[in-house]
Order: C-alpha cells, then structure tokens, then sequence
C-alpha cells in the first residue's frame, strides 16, 4: 500500500489507474480504525480493482465544544490495518489541500441533515457534505463506500450525490457489531470498562422497541419504555430514539408501514455519545 499526502501524488496515481482501465473504490475516515471501517475497505476490494482509504479528521463537523482535539490519532495502526485488507492507497491529506487559506465554500443538505442527528449536531451534515465534495472532487472514485452504523450520513451522501449529479456510485455496508452488540466505533475507546458493560444495552433496546411494534404496540408507547430503561441501565442523556421512514427519516405514524423503516438513536454513556441504528 502506499500512502500520500499531496493532492497531486493523489491524482497522479488515481490518473494511472484510470488510463489502465481501473475501477477505483473509496472509503472516506477519520482514522482510529476498526473492523467496521475495514468491512467496508474489505468490500471496495471486492467490488473494484483499486481501493483508495482517506483519514481527515474535519473540523467542520465538530462543534467548538466537541471532541476534535481528543479524537483518537493512531496512524500506524491504522496505516497496518488497512494494508492488511489490501488496501491500495492511503489518503492522507494535508489541512490546507482541505481548508486552503480563504476557503470559504460550503455544501448544505438543509432539510434531510436538520432531522434526528442535525437536532443536536446542526453544524454536522454541512460539515461531512462538505468534506466528502472535496474528496470525491479529489479522489474521484467510481464508487465510495459508506457504512450504515451513520445512517442518516448514508442517505445525506447519497441525496447530495443525486442533487449535484456527482458520478459516483455509493454503496452503503452493514454496520460490524462486536458480540455482546455494541456497534464498533471509535469513539468506544472513551468509555471505561463499566460504561463499556452498559453500552450493549442501547442495540438490545432497539431490537425490543422493534419486537414490541411489530407486536402493535405504538413507536411512542415503545419508545417510552426504552428511554426509561436506558436511563435506568445508565445511560445519561436519550437524545432520541426515532422510528422513520428508511428514506426521507421522516417519522412514522402509528402502525408499521410495508416500506423499509429504520430505528435510529443517539444517547449518552457518560462523556461518549453512542449512536445506532436498526431496521425495522
Ligand atoms: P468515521 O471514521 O467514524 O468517520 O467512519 C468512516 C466510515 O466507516 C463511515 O462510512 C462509517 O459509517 C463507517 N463505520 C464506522 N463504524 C462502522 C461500523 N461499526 N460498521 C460499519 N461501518 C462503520
């Protein structure tokens, strides 16, 4: 695998590949990997005959009092990882090839990045919308591969790719899970052992809330329940937990629909915040 930091060794490389017929696979991350991020590395090597991986941990989706400075860095790890799942080229670029001196462009996804996640994070979509423009416009990749564990990001991505006809296929992958449930992230390298006891807690509510509808019981009689459970098993602050639509994340009425629907939630496990999803 090779690394890079230079936009121009970046395209150099991709411009080659191309000239010999390639089909070139993306994985856009912010680093500290895991197998989640992997599965998708894995599944672009499957699909195309080149795989680009980026780290670029963006500041524009971090609020002034979130954790961008502590975001876990491990470059080496990461760099081991990655060229253990054949990865061919690692990304990683530069601040200022990403926010050059004056930068000033943005791109929004307004109504679909203001629902579940943008309620709480309202900087957040505009600030991955963003980041993932320029590196398609840099990596220029036939397909990009996101992972559903950030559901909403994966249909925020794929709207903004329609709206602006980027030529881009997105492909999105299953989230990977460790045993007990708990989605891998990496934020889950800040919760303590005690709190890393407690995380499951959140998948195993969400299969009950989707046990419980599928019973007939409403989304808000449900969702209740969870969120006092989840408080009780120890978890701070429920900031949702949403039955919507699968596509427009518009929530659902009172029965369950025959379209794909999703149970999505954020809370917080002390200083973590955990997100997940499921289908319904
Ligand atoms: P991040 O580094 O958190 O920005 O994530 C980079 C990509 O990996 C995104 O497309 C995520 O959705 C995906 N990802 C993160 N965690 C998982 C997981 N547990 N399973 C599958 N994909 C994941």
């Amino acid at each position: 695998m090779q690394t890079v930091s230079a936009l121009e060794d970046l395209r150099k490389i991709v411009r080659n590949w191309k000239l010999d017929g390639k089909s070139v696979g993306f994985v856009p991350t912010m680093g500290a990997l895991h197998q989640g991020h992997i599965s998708l590395v894995q599944l672009s090597v499957t699909e195309c005959d080149k795989t680009v991986c980026s780290i670029y941990v963006n500041p524009t989706q971090f609020a002034p009092h979130e954790d961008l400075d502590s975001y876990p860095r491990q470059i080496i790890e990461d760099q081991n990882l990655l060229e253990a799942a054949d990865c061919d080229l690692l990304f990683l670029p530069e601040p200022e090839t990403m926010y050059p001196p004056g930068e000033e462009t943005r791109v929004d996804v307004p109504e679909l990045g203001a629902k579940l996640e943008g309620q709480f994070r309202p900087h957040f979509f505009g600030g991955v919308a963003t980041v993932v423009t320029k590196l398609f416009n840099q990596v220029q990749p036939d397909k990009a591969f996101f992972g559903e564990k950030d559901f909403q990001q994966v249909q925020v991505i794929k709207r903004m790719v329609t709206d602006l006809s980027m030529p881009v296929e997105i492909v999105p992958g299953p989230t990977l899970r460790a045993d007990d449930g708990l989605a891998l992230s990496s934020r889950n390298a800040y919760l303590t052992p005690e709190q890393r006891q407690i995380a499951p807690a959140l998948n195993a509510t969400l299969h009950r809330v989707a046990i419980r509808m599928r019973n007939g019981t409403s989304p808000e009689q449900a969702i209740t329940a969870a969120i006092t459970s989840l408080e009780l098993s120890g978890f701070e602050k429920v900031e949702y937990i949403e039955a919507v639509d699968g596509q427009t994340l518009d929530p659902i009425g009172s029965d369950l629909p025959d379209y794909p629907c999703r149970l999505i939630t954020a809370a917080w496990l002390g200083k973590t915040r955990l997100i997940d999803n499921i289908a319904l």
